[in-house]
């Protein structure tokens, strides 16, 4: 606590994300970044676009990033996307800021599970935005119906995961409309961050947005096209949410994205074959590690996403993480009621997930 701070500064309570360690020995599967290399295609576009002496970073990248909006709406053509339903930022935590300040804000508290991304309150504490936390049920599911209130207690906005973290677990793409069409005078923000990893035909909400002018769904190139290390999100909405978020962001910083990061995020999003080959690899061995861990007596929440998240009966999470550190593999614990006999372990390589098993099996 320094004198020198703002008011603001003071009563921040900041996001601590999963440790990024130094060594490079370690099996590290604590926050959910993809195993698998980036498309090369966005690799030879981010080289050429750096070019043999870097002279086109002299200059400052396209502040709307159009080419890569056109990309995106390119992507989701099938559900009526064009370019002005589509809002880019440095990374989804940043676009998810945007959403906070500039749409979930209002008179009243806004609603999110009790259990979810941790960084929901975090923003909330940054824009001063009330909010309720409602509770997921018995078995860690969002229930719907506890998001649509009576008239005289409507809240401010809606967010949540789809698939929910930590939990893996996807809401069906119905229950996801029940939500939006309840509350038609609110911005419901669908937080898709895993839905690349929901199945052979992604269940996304995108499919939804021409439908409701009140639906905002947010993604990341960070899990399901390997780029966390590049910082691109993107929101896909109505265009007056869109121009809503487009004002907050030229208030803040006209140039979010470098030209790296536009030339790689494009060459990403086209690249639908290795898009695929990918993700349909992590969901495979997601469902070998499920079974394995189901041999060592875990149980493991059904998953969408790039991620397990399981609990042992006879051993407690906690031990069980320090124990995996001790053999160099990191997992995810989060001391939190309810979720505290819970690990979230990231899907690997097929060689990773085996190290995973051979150490828990020594631990056990
Ligand atoms: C990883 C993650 C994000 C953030 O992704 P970035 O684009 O890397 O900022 C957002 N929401 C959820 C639920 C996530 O798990």
């Amino acid at each position: 606590m320094s004198k020198y701070w703002s008011a603001t500064t003071r009563k921040l309570t900041p996001y601590v994300p999963g440790e990024q360690p130094k060594l490079t020995k370690l099996v590290k599967l604590n926050t959910n970044e993809n195993p698998y290399p980036p498309s090369p295609k966005a690799v030879a576009a981010m080289q050429a676009e750096l070019g043999a002496d870097g002279a086109t970073l002299r200059l400052y990248p396209d502040p709307n990033a159009d080419r890569l909006k056109d990309a995106i709406a390119r992507h989701f053509t099938m559900h009526g996307i064009t370019p002005a339903h589509v809002f880019v930022g440095n990374g989804s935590d940043e676009v998810l800021a945007h959403a906070f300040q500039g749409l979930l804000k209002h008179e009243r508290p806004i609603l999110f599970p009790d259990i979810t991304y941790s960084f929901y309150p975090v923003y909330c504490g940054l824009y001063g935005v009330d909010y309720e936390q409602v509770a997921l049920n018995d078995d860690f599911e969002i229930v719907a119906a506890d998001y649509l209130r009576p008239e005289a207690c409507k809240p401010g906005g809606v967010i949540f995961p789809n698939p929910n973290a930590p939990t893996g677990l996807l809401l069906p793409l119905a229950e996801v409309e029940r939500i939006v069409t309840g509350n038609p005078e609110a911005v419901v923000v669908v937080d898709e961050a895993y839905i690349d990893f929901g199945g052979d035909d992604i269940p996304t909400a995108i499919a939804l947005v021409a439908k409701y002018p009140n639906l905002l769904v947010v993604h990341t190139l960070s899990k399901s096209r390997s780029l966390a290390g590049l910082r691109v999100g993107y929101a896909v909405g109505h265009p007056e949410l869109i121009e809503g978020l487009e004002r907050v962001k030229n208030s803040f910083n006209s140039y979010p994205l470098d030209r790296l990061a536009i030339a790689g995020a494009v060459a990403a999003m086209d690249d639908v074959a290795h898009f695929d080959a990918t993700r349909k690899a992590v969901m495979k061995s997601r469902e070998a590690l499920i079974a394995d861990m189901a041999k060592l007596g875990f149980e493991t929440l059904p998953s969408a996403a790039n991620f397990i998240f399981a609990r042992h009966p006879k051993h407690d999470a906690a031990t069980l993480a320090v124990a995996l550190r001790e053999r160099s593999i990191i997992v995810r614990h989060f001391k939190l009621p309810r979720i505290e006999q819970y690990l979230r372990i990231t899907i690997g390589t097929d060689e990773q997930c085996l190290a995973l098993l051979a150490a828990l099996r020594e631990i056990l």
